[in-house]
């Protein structure tokens, strides 16, 4: 249990791969607070979980990613609550598939905010605490889509392009202080969030079910499977461990060979 006495907090980790990092870094003996949206009972349920897994506290923060001061309350919240945040994973996302003529404005606006605003304002929040320790592990979930583009997806593929940017910069500012920023990049993960897009990718590209996994999802995957979100937590416990203490400023793919 390498990382007793530590605090995670995860945003976006009531589902999907925010749920296995909380799930990966509780089994190593973390403190973790989770965030996210989802029904209550369930939430809860979770949050216990984890606290039974760790032997250590498990908090749920509720606090908007698109809204920056439930942000800045939420590190606070952490720090009150659990101490740190020692790791920091910025993981909350959304997804809006479109041609860009009928992309609306404020799916542009929701996904900036959510995706690469949101990751800026936690970091911002939880950097003077990591520096003061002289220990931290900055994380963010960035995706292929931070490498390469893909159509009908501008505001997504511009907000992963621009967290891969924010975490190379934070690497530098805080490599001197023990703390390391590093960005994840999956391919495509089977969670909700794929699971949802689904249906507007046949619209936008006139498609079956099938074609959509087949012939859009998985083809520019050479592995022809999907990714893991256990896969993906286990390289973010391998980044918060002493052998990952020289990688920072790094964007790790994790994609089957679709970025090769
Ligand atoms: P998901 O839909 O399963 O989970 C998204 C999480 O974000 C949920 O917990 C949800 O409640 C939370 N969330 C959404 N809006 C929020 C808000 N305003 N405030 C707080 N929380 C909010 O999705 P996922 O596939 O697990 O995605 C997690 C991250 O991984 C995202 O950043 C996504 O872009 C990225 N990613 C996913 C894939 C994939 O194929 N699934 C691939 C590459 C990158």
């Amino acid at each position: 249990m390498f990382l007793k006495g530590k605090t995670a907090l995860i945003t976006g980790s009531t589902s999907g791969i925010g749920l296995a990092y909380a799930k990966a870094l509780a089994a190593e003996g973390a403190a973790i607070m989770i965030n996210g949206f989802g029904d209550a009972d369930a939430i809860e349920a979770e949050r216990k979980a984890l606290a039974e897994a760790s032997g250590a506290q498990a908090a749920y923060s509720p606090a908007d990613m698109s809204r920056p001061d439930e942000i800045a309350a939420m590190v606070r919240d952490c720090e009150d609550r659990l101490g740190g945040p020692d790791i920091l994973i910025s993981n909350a996302g959304v997804q809006h598939v479109s041609p860009i003529e009928d992309f609306p404005p404020e799916k542009w606006d929701q996904i900036i905010a959510i995706n690469l605003s949101a990751a800026f304002h936690a970091i911002r929040a939880a950097v003077p605490g990591m520096k003061a320790r002289k220990w931290g592990r900055i994380i963010n979930t960035a995706s292929a889509h931070s490498l390469t583009a893909s159509p009908f997806k501008s505001a997504y593929v511009a907000a992963k392009h621009g967290i891969a940017g924010l975490t190379k910069t934070v690497a530098l500012e805080t490599a001197t202080f023990g703390i390391t920023a590093n960005c994840i990049s999956p391919g495509y993960v089977w969670t909700p969030l794929v699971e949802k897009q689904i249906p507007d990718t046949m619209k936008a590209r006139g498609m079956t079910r099938e074609q959509v996994i087949n012939d859009v999802l998985l083809a520019g995957q050479p592995t022809k499977a999907f990714v893991t979100a256990e896969q993906v937590a286990g390289l973010a416990l391998w980044l918060c461990g002493d052998a990952a203490a020289s990688v920072t400023g790094a964007n790790l793919s994790m994609d089957g060979g679709w970025t090769a």
